[in-house]
């Protein structure tokens, strides 16, 4: 099954012809969705195709009843449903099964032609943009997507806080997003949680950022350091009249708060994004009466005028893991229960120790200690930097009438927690232009978050991106930091894609990636890893030479860095003398220049000096070369570090710029 797509199943599509099922079925396939057909197609299908191995794989399903009916049946169960089928016909169907935008699924219609892929209907909150992207990449069809934001590449402000985890809040949420998409000025405050998004905006935004201030009185008078975000990229900073300017003119139309606190309470429409950043340490007498439990939090929330959608976790001492009114109301307000032994707890130095608590649990502190180390649990190294803080020191709660009492302390990280399972993308982005990038890639690179690898292969791929992705990227000797930082942010939650050119797992990054996780005991699940397969150089470098490798052949790497030289001249002698047709790959580096001149001298013991050989540079990118020449000449013809070299077997021979090996069909 693939991985790409299993954050949007499940997936239904319809059709109601088997001309249309033969055009989506690798589709439905690659998806992993099911495929619904009229019962009447059941027996009288026509194409052998169709056979009863692909109906008991469940890839076929047939309905009974009409589709109007069937429709509703799965209307509910469904992230998303894509029909083939004339749009037109879609539009009655679903009509009166349409909900709300929180409840309805993704509808997407793929025309019966398959040349496009509308995003008919939950284009943000169902997703259903992104996999009408996915999917008409898929198909190499059109993707019709009609959502503002999406045309104006913003991020689409109702949705885009999910990829880190963030609950959406309270807000006008219809009046904010025509502003965004009519382009007028809109405030963002962010107190907390990445801002990482705000790099990657197109420079035609209208968003005015107020960053890192706390939000203490609910209204604009605090707007004291308010720039533009392009001004802000030039280092120019608003001057005070501009500032003036802006909120004299009550140019400000919307508000975008992201951030712990309540939704503020502007005169403006406003809404908020709530990153997942408070852990709220509880602690209680045996027995608690679970109501107080729910009140006290509930209480010391509105008091500090703290939003309850940003809390990550509740934490409490291990003897409270089966505390009825803790565990009730974690369950209640899904979220998880992080307990904590006394050993780790009384490690946490904290504002109110308690002598009385520490004689009964060991540890002179539970609220506030448990919150602090709890918060301690997102592990990105942003967070390593600075330490949680307790925002609210220890309440201790007590309602007349409700047995028991609670203490309550929130501690806030640096770092949200995300409750995604992130991936892992391994990608092979080809010898360099775009068109040999395998479709696999291209959706596995449309799907991820962030995007990882070295500034030259990211830049071969940039026009690929979605203008909104995050990009991160490395230099050419960074390999080990590029794979520990991108397994870093699978495990927080975000779906990155690392690539490698040629194909990730030769010579590339996949290698190094799943080393890595296996020392880490990865578990095989989280993060999902997939490896995407591309054309690796010494394809390329085949196929534009003509068919050099028609009979046995290697790679070899010429270095030495991670592999020592004398490993490396062993596996040359054996090549050279086992006629094996080779490509040899990192052949010379500024600083490694011997070892293709050994090379050399090692293939002219076994080989005819006169053997072709081919010097590849920069296959199918914009300043590609390619020479032809012979085991003896080879040298006196530029290598370098992006150049492939490959050198003919006894039988290979020249033909024009072409390298053939023959087969041996046409011997006698
Ligand atoms: N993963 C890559 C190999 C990385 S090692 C792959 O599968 O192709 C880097 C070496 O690959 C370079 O030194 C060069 O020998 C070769 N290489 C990569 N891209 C190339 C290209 N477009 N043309 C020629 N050689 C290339």
């Amino acid at each position: 099954m693939s991985k790409i797509f299993t954050d949007y199943q499940p997936l239904n599509f319809i059709t109601i012809t088997e001309e249309n099922a033969l055009k989506i079925e690798s589709l439905v396939k690659i998806t992993d969705g099911v495929l619904w057909l009229p019962e009447k197609l059941n027996n009288n299908f026509q194409n052998s195709i169709l056979s009863s191995e692909k109906k008991e794989n469940k890839l076929y399903q047939y309905y009974h009843t009409s589709l109007a009916k069937h429709l509703a049946n799965i209307w509910e169960d469904s992230q998303g449903i894509i029909f083939c089928l004339t749009l037109g016909a879609v539009v009655r169907l679903i009509s009166p099964l349409l909900t709300n935008k929180e409840q309805d699924p993704a509808i997407i219609v793929i025309d019966p032609h398959t040349k496009y892929v509308i995003s008919l209907l939950g284009g943000h909150q169902a997703h259903g943009d992104k996999l009408t992207e996915l999917i008409a990449h898929q198909l190499e069809a059109k993707p019709i997507i009609t959502s503002a934001s999406f045309n104006l590449n913003l991020p689409p402000i109702d949705t885009f806080g999910y990829i880190f985890g963030w609950e959406k809040g309270h807000g006008d949420w219809t009046q904010v997003s025509a502003n965004i998409a009519r382009n007028q000025i809109t405030l963002i405050k962010q107190d907390v949680g990445l801002n990482w998004w705000q790099n990657s905006l197109p420079s035609s935004h209208s968003f005015i950022f107020e960053n890192n201030t706390i939000i203490d009185n609910n209204n604009l008078d605090n707007f004291s350091s308010p720039f533009l975000n392009q001004k802000q990229k030039n280092n120019l900073p608003l001057s005070i009249e501009e500032k003036e300017t802006i909120i004299n003119n009550s140019s400000i139309n919307a508000m975008v708060y992201i951030g712990a606190k309540k939704t503020p309470d502007v005169n403006i429409p406003c809404i908020s994004w709530h990153p997942r950043v408070l852990w709220v340490g509880i602690g209680c007498e045996r027995d608690t009466s679970p109501s107080l439990i729910q009140s006290a939090v509930t209480k010391v929330f509105h008091e500090y005028n703290l939003e309850l959608k940003a809390i990550a976790s509740f934490a409490t001492i291990n003897i409270k893991s089966d505390e009825v009114g803790i565990l009730a109301l974690a369950d209640k307000w899904h979220l998880p229960l992080k307990t904590f032994n006394s050993e780790e707890l009384k490690e946490i130095s904290v504002l109110n120790p308690s002598s009385i608590v520490k004689k009964e649990v060991g540890t002179p502190s539970v609220a506030e200690a448990s919150a602090l180390k709890a918060a301690l649990s997102p592990n990105l190294p942003e967070n390593q930097l600075k330490s949680p803080h307790l925002i609210v020191p220890k309440q201790i709660i007590r309602e007349e009438g409700k047995k028991g009492a609670v203490t309550v302390a929130i501690a806030q990280s640096m770092l949200e927690y995300n409750p995604h399972d992130g991936k892992l993308y391994l990608i092979g982005t080809g010898p360099g232009s775009i068109e040999y990038l395998t479709s696999r890639a291209k959706t596995a690179l449309r799907e991820a978050d962030i995007i990882i690898g070295y500034g030259l292969y990211i830049d071969l791929i940039k026009s690929l991106l979605r203008p909104e992705q995050m990009i991160e990227k490395s230099k050419i000797t960074q390999e080990v930091q590029r794979a520990e930082r991108a397994i870093e942010l699978a495990k927080w939650g975000l779906k990155v894609a690392v690539i490698s050119s040629g194909d990730c797992g030769i010579y590339g990054m996949a290698g190094l990636v799943l080393e890595i996780l296996q020392n880490q005991r990865w578990n095989g699940k989280q993060p999902l890893v997939e490896v995407i397969s591309g054309i690796t150089a010494l394809q390329s470098v085949a196929a534009k030479i003509g068919s050099p490798l028609m009979h046995d052949f290697c790679a070899i790497s010429l270095s030495d860095l991670l592999t020592p030289w004398d490993v490396i001249e062993k596996r040359i002698i054996a090549a050279a003398s086992a006629d094996f047709i080779t490509a040899i790959y990192n052949p010379r580096s500024l600083s490694r220049t011997e070892q293709i001149i050994s090379t050399q001298a090692i293939f002219l013991q076994h080989r005819n000096p006169n053997t072709p050989v081919a010097i590849a540079r920069s296959v199918t990118r914009d300043d590609e070369n390619i020479i032809i020449t012979t085991l003896a000449e080879m040298l006196n013809h530029p290598i370098d570090m992006l150049t492939t070299i490959m050198i003919g077997n006894s039988s290979t021979k020249r033909y024009h710029d072409l390298l053939i090996t023959p087969r041996g069909y046409l011997k006698n």
